[in-house]
């Protein structure tokens, strides 16, 4: 028996990193997925890989939405879950930053949540769930990654508000806030191929040791374990919150 037997999950940026680890072990947990993303080879590949459903989403244009929950709908009749996995970063102190870019990053991580909220809900059957892909700089600061933290604390806001909002149907709503996390967005060097991945993400627990108490750099596959708890009915009296997933680097400051 898998933890989502039956369950119809839609996860947003499924193509790689923390949004590809979820897909996998939903998919292992018995889900029946929808892979999302704009990646559409890679994504069109891992599909195939797990027996998922991959749908083109660019989860800023609601057009998409509509086509993908249509999909979703089409392909397996129902939709039970969503993990609005899906976002970018940009690096820049706040006064530099354009507001094409600040808008850019607004567009894909607030706005694609709210869309993805705002489309799947109607359609999800009573009990789904939903859980945002927030970061811990959505509950502190960290400087020069502005628009991302705000866009981040965004998405808080918007899942206490649509827990609060989707609790009469059952639907719960979370949050997962994760720390510095081994993916392409914190180590670019995943997207060269000739770079040793295995020696690069050895340099970021280098790098993460003096930073994290547990002394490295977070696993995706340690995000999609708190994802598909979220998702499954052992989190059933849980809703409206953000779960913090950094290795201990909100904990405090220390001195030895
Ligand atoms: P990633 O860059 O490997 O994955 C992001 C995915 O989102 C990619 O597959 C990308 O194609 C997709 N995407 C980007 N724009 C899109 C759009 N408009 N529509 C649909 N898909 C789009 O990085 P990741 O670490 O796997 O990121 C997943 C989530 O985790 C993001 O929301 C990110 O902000 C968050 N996060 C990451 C870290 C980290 O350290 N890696 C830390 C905290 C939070």
């Amino acid at each position: 028996m898998g933890k989502l037997d039956g369950r119809v999950v839609i996860v947003t940026g499924a193509a790689r990193g923390q949004g590809e680890q979820e897909a996998r072990l939903f998919a292992a947990e018995g889900a029946r997925v929808v892979v999302a993303d704009v990646l559409d080879d890679q994504g069109e590949a891992l599909a195939e890989e797990i027996g998922a459903l991959y749908v083109h989403l660019d989860v800023g244009l609601e057009v998409d939405w509509q086509a993908a929950v249509a999909a979703a709908r089409e392909a397996y009749g129902q939709v039970d879950g969503l993990v609005n996995n899906a976002g970018i970063l940009r690096f820049n102190a706040l006064v530099d930053t354009p507001l094409d870019e600040f808008m850019q990053v607004v567009r894909v991580n607030q706005v694609g949540c709210f869309l993805g909220i705002k489309a799947v809900a109607p359609e999800m059957a009573d009990g789904g769930t939903i859980v945002n892909t927030a970061s811990y700089t959505a509950v502190t600061g960290m400087a020069a990654v502005g628009t991302y933290s705000a866009t981040k604390h965004a998405i808080l806001g918007l899942t206490r508000v649509a827990a609060l909002e989707l609790a009469p149907r059952g639907i719960r709503v979370n949050a997962m806030c994760p720390g510095a996390i081994d993916t392409a967005m914190s180590n670019p060097s995943l997207l060269d191929p000739d770079a040793d991945a295995e020696e690069t993400s050895r340099a970021l627990d280098g790098l993460y040791r003096k930073l994290v108490p547990l002394g490295r750099i977070g696993k995706p596959q340690e995000v999609a374990r708190l994802a598909l708890f979220l998702t499954c009915d052992d989190s059933s009296y849980i809703t409206g919150q953000p779960f913090v997933i950094d290795g201990g680097w909100l904990a405090g400051v220390s001195v030895i």
